[in-house]
């Protein structure tokens, strides 16, 4: 396969939803203020930044610091630099990805407090981008979520305004509110054990949770299910999947990755969760966490007719729009209720589905900021289980990108006749391994 046909292939996605990529002939430069690019939360900058910019473009040039890659992130000890560029030509084997100075007419991303006119920064729970020096305050926790979603929102920026005029932003992602959050404002502890999390869905958001979510721990058991491959146009906008990937089980491609940090229980399905007996028979109280990322083969039914745990998981939108979504068993109202099964209907509400190709396949399409944004809100409510204040925010918070960025909470509505309100309450909390 030449350059062109795999190009076309690659951003079919993109180009697909929003009718355009980023012009490869209008260089993006991405570069890091020193100071920033020796911390942790400069470096998840630089690592998400490249990861996102490196699957919208072939034309982006790095200037970032030979450092080593610091504690917790899981590369710690390798030149940060070398690990980048590495990484860039994984995902892009036709990219012209380079270390070098900015030239006329770049587009640059300045990562950092200062050191530019505008600075793109994230720390803790915090993201800004605008006129430099930025108001917030460093955190000292291995938080990724502020620098993560700052790196990604930059990118969403970079496309909305095609290389031209960025907006300014500032969020805070532990309310997603527009207020800065204080480092004493639920700071994330050094050891962090999410428990046993099941991924339901390996796709652009079901990879991006587990990426963002790598960044930050690898004490947890992660058992994977998705029956698809990966597909060059896969490549995009899931975090995780690189060139070398294409044709593996999405499942398979997933684990090599944990495992390669170290996570040594990790158990990929490639089956539909309706095609699985771990889901029916799995033990009770397990898993902690359904990350439900996916919409094919009525799953909603399937996960909600068994009595499921909570299920944090995020979705793409139409209207360049991504949505965190919580469901807490007893609590919040069920999956069921957000996505009532429509005679196996694909989800065209929340999910960005599109109507089906000629050859029959549902046809996916998002941004690729859109698929990181997902992954890192619904890892970020991962994160935050069991914190003081939990859980901070409503059970669904959309990220609208477009015309501007801003968070908007939108509470889930019960639904009379759903199965939530007909299943045993004596069963569920059995299920659950809770006290009836
Ligand atoms: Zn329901």
């Amino acid at each position: 396969m030449n350059e062109a046909e795999w190009r076309a292939a690659r951003n079919s996605r993109s180009l697909r939803y929003a009718g355009r990529v980023l012009d490869p002939d209008k260089r993006v430069h991405l570069r890091a203020d020193p100071a920033y690019a020796a911390r942790y939360d400069g470096q998840v900058a630089i690592l998400v930044a490249a990861n996102l910019f490196g699957r919208m473009t072939p034309a982006l040039a790095l200037d970032i610091p030979s450092v080593p890659v610091v504690a917790p992130l899981p590369w710690a000890g390798v030149d940060l630099r070398e690990y980048v560029l590495k990484q860039l030509y994984a995902a892009d084997p036709f990219g012209k990805f380079a270390q070098c100075n900015a030239s006329d007419g770049d587009y640059i991303i300045h990562l950092g407090r200062a050191g530019a006119s505008a600075v793109v920064h994230g720390s803790g729970w915090n993201l800004y981008a605008g006129p430099a020096p930025s108001p917030l305050a460093d955190d000292e926790t291995a938080n990724p979520v502020g620098p993560a979603m700052a790196a990604i929102l930059a990118g969403a920026e970079a496309f909305r305004s095609a290389l031209s005029h960025p907006a300014a932003f500032q969020l805070n992602a532990l309310t997603w509110h527009a207020g800065m959050a204080t480092a004493a404002d639920a700071p994330l502890p050094t050891a962090l054990s999410p428990g046993a999390l099941w991924f339901v869905g390996l796709g652009s958001v079901g990879t991006a949770v587990l990426y963002f979510l790598t960044l930050a721990t690898r004490d947890f058991s992660a058992r994977l299910f998705d029956m698809d491959k990966v597909k060059i146009h896969n490549l995009d906008r899931s975090p995780l999947f690189m060139d070398r990937h294409v044709r593996w089980q999405k499942v398979d491609a997933a684990a090599e990755y944990l495992r390669g940090l170290g996570i040594t229980a990790v158990e990929p399905e490639p089956f539909a969760l309706d095609e699985s007996p771990a889901w029916t028979g799995r033990p009770l109280g397990v898993p902690d966490v359904l990350i439900s990322a996916a919409n094919e083969r009525n799953v909603r039914a399937v996960i909600e007719s068994n009595f499921p745990p909570l299920q944090i998981y995020a979705t793409t939108g139409r209207n360049w729009q991504a949505a965190v979504i919580r469901h807490a068993p007893f609590e919040d109202p069920c999956s069921c209720c957000l996505f009532p099964e429509t005679a196996h209907a694909p989800t065209t509400c929340a999910t960005g589905s599109l109507p089906q190709a000629s050859n029959g396949e549902q046809m996916d399409a998002a941004l690729p900021f859109l698929s990181f944004a997902a992954g890192v809100m619904a890892a970020a409510e991962i994160l935050k289980r069991g914190l003081p204040g939990y859980p901070f925010v409503s059970n669904r918070v959309v990220l609208n990108t477009s015309p501007r960025i801003r968070t908007v909470p939108a509470a889930l509505s019960l639904r009379s006749s759903c199965i939530c309100q007909k299943r045993s309450s004596t069963v569920h909390r059995q299920m659950l391994d809770l006290p009836v």
